[in-house]
């Protein structure tokens, strides 16, 4: 009987690495956007606070790749995974959607302090340097910023109409001159 357990607790166990293997990113070891989308029509039960989608691009990257490589570029991707990383709660999730391109499920009940937060991620990128050694082994600092798009999401909302909004910010982030939050209803944060 106790085999029997342990056989199966085993194949529970194998299955769910498997599953979790699948909804990650090789490179970073961030959620996939296969998992975002999968989060995203999931919402749980007793739930009061407003689903925030946050679209996350680094600026200028290809600069990165072109200066210094694409070894260096993908170092670079894999320390501001943990960046970003760091700016979620127990209960919030980061992805990244491909190439330097990455977004954040977050829950808020202050689209102000939601605000705040995405703020923070951004001068905590911008201060951020990574070690890297660049041409003749000659130790180099390499930074960069990103610019963020954020919107809340409605109750039943699918990822592609939210999505479509936290793009729309993302593009007037950059547009205005990158490294900013751009916060798709930023009229009502009274934030200027
Ligand atoms: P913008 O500020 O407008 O976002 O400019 P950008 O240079 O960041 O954006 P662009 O889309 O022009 O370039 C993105 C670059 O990211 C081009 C591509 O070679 C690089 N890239 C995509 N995936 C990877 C990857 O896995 N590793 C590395 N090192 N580079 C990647
Ligand atoms: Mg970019
Ligand atoms: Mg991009």
């Amino acid at each position: 009987m106790c085999t029997f357990v342990s056989v199966v607790t085993d194949q529970v166990r194998r299955e769910q690495t498997l599953k979790d293997i699948a909804n990650r990113d090789d490179l970073t070891n961030l959620y996939n956007r296969r998992y975002l989308m999968e989060l995203f029509a999931q919402r749980p039960a007793h739930e009061t606070r407003t689903r925030y989608l946050a679209m996350v691009d680094i600026d200028h990257f290809k600069r990165i790749n072109d200066t210094f490589g694409h070894a260096v570029g993908d170092l670079v991707l894999r320390q501001f995974a943990r960046v970003i990383e760091d700016a979620t709660h127990s209960d919030e999730q980061a992805f990244r959607l491909g190439g330097e391109e990455f977004a954040l499920l977050l829950w808020s009940d202050d689209s102000a302090i939601l605000h705040q937060r995405m703020e923070a991620l951004r001068e905590a990128v911008e201060k951020c340097q990574v070690n890297v050694s660049y041409g003749n082994g000659q130790p180099r600092k390499v930074h960069c910023t990103v610019s963020i798009g954020a919107t809340p999401v409605d109750a039943g909302e699918d990822f592609l109409s939210a999505s479509l909004r936290a793009d729309e910010s993302l593009y007037t982030a950059k547009r205005s001159g990158r490294n900013q939050v751009v916060h798709y209803d930023m009229n009502a944060l009274g934030v200027s």
